[in-house]
């Protein structure tokens, strides 16, 4: 699953990260979640809890951080959320949070029309922060 795949990326990164630092464990994962990813958070906080046992990321806390969709007008450079973005249909804005390559065809830019624009936020997932200590 999806969902899966991530959480174990996570975790590697998270401990590649901490290893770098010469941390001995990790306590805290902060881990930034696009809104446009379509990605359920309690499914990879399931996952994250199940791999974590027995590495250094055993006791760590995992918190997730939602991060809003903004666009980016290629045509005036006007920038916008999803909320500004006029969708007064909430199947419209379904779809779009499960298959993201949609949005073009769903949102126009407010202020000239363009369809032409960008997603410059609210895309990815990426560790934010890890906390840890470096002791035993
Ligand atoms: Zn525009």
């Amino acid at each position: 699953m999806h969902e899966w795949s991530l959480a174990e990326a996570v975790l590697k990164s998270s401990i590649k990260e901490a290893k770098k630092r010469n941390l001995k464990k990790l306590t805290e994962v902060k881990i930034v979640l696009g809104d446009l990813q379509g990605i359920e958070e309690e499914i990879v906080k399931f996952g994250l809890d199940n791999l974590k046992k027995d590495t250094m990321a055993e006791e760590a806390n995992f918190i997730f951080i939602k991060e809003d969709a903004v666009f980016q007008c290629r045509n005036c450079q006007n920038t916008w959320n999803l909320k500004e973005a006029n969708l007064h249909d909430e199947t419209m804005k379904e779809s779009i949070h499960f298959v993201p390559e949609v949005v073009h065809s769903f949102i126009k830019c407010p202020r000239c029309g363009s369809p032409d624009f960008e997603v410059v936020k609210g895309r990815g997932i990426y560790i934010d922060e890890i906390t840890g200590e470096d002791s035993d």
